[in-house]
């Protein structure tokens, strides 16, 4: 009884489940309709969570939900909608909870790329890229947070970059974003941890995806990426999966307002 009083809650209410096991899991994966936020979604789902994939293009969000759903069923869902929209956002969190039940599981993952010299971005760009990059995550967030709050309990993951942490010329208002992005986890956690939920990033480092298809076939860059990564490779989506997996379950539930890097190394050297 003594060791009992010192379970988390998670496990006195569901003492036989595993610690990474996610069935009955409600996970709203932003940006999912591709890339990076599409295997992090398959990842959860293969964990037993139920998933709703997300992005703005109705036709590729449909396509995505149709290839997932034929290996994990009636647990896969889609909703499009604009993370930047604040009315949308609001419209689509309510619908997906009200016919779903409430989100456990928030991972912030859209965003968008714009490379350009900090003395030409025009303030159209910075914008698109703040709001898209950064706006975002405290909507959706805050959205979720709501119901994550009445219940005690919740978890949000946001997929922010070694950009948050490390410049390079000629993506500044991306590199302001994530590091917004990092410090906001740490504000959602002064605030919202005493009500039970876990708010933590995941910074990776170059992955292999549309967004960094042309850094990849730039002969140039590529060598500058295998040099500079100790583990001399480019990132797979694949290798983003067990991090988001962890920080979704229980298995994280001491782990508040960390940034945790997946970046085969590119951090810790100079
Ligand atoms: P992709 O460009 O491959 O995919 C982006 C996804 O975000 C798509 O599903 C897209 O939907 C969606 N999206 C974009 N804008 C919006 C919006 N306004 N509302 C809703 N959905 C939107 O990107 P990656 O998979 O490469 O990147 C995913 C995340 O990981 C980003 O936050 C990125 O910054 C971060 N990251 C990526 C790294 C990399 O090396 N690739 C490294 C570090 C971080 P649609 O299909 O409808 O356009």
């Amino acid at each position: 009884a003594a060791l009992a009083s010192l379970e988390t809650p998670e496990a006195q209410d569901a003492p036989e489940r595993g610690l990474f096991d996610l069935t009955g899991r409600m996970c709203l994966v932003t940006g999912s309709s591709r890339g990076i936020g599409n295997v992090i979604a398959r990842g959860l789902a293969d964990a037993g969570a139920t998933v709703v994939l997300n992005g703005v293009d109705p036709g590729r969000l449909a396509a995505a939900r149709e290839n997932l759903a034929a290996t994990h069923g009636d647990r896969i869902h889609a909703r499009a909608f604009d993370v930047t929209d604040q009315g949308a956002v609001a419209d689509a969190v309510a619908a997906i909870e009200a016919e779903l039940g409430p989100v456990g599981v928030l991972v912030n993952n859209a965003g968008i790329q714009h490379r350009e010299p900090l003395l030409d971005v025009s303030v159209e760009d910075w914008n698109r890229v703040l709001t898209t990059d950064l706006t975002s995550a405290f909507l959706v967030g805050r959205e979720v947070a709501r119901s994550m709050i009445a219940r005690g309990r919740g978890k949000i993951i946001n997929i922010a970059s070694v950009q948050a942490d490390l410049a390079r010329p000629s993506i500044g208002p991306y590199t302001a974003a994530k590091g917004g992005l990092r410090n906001l986890t740490r504000a959602m956690t002064a605030e919202w941890a005493g009500a039970g939920l876990q708010i933590n990033a995941i910074a990776p480092g170059y992955i292999h995806t549309e967004m960094t298809q042309p850094l990849v076939d730039d002969p140039e860059f590529n060598a500058f990426i295998l040099r500079r990564t100790p583990a001399a490779r480019w990132g797979a989506t694949r290798d983003l999966v067990g991090p988001a997996v962890w920080l979704a379950s229980d298995g994280s539930d001491f782990v508040n307002g960390q940034v945790i890097f997946v970046d085969g190394g590119m951090t810790v050297i100079v």
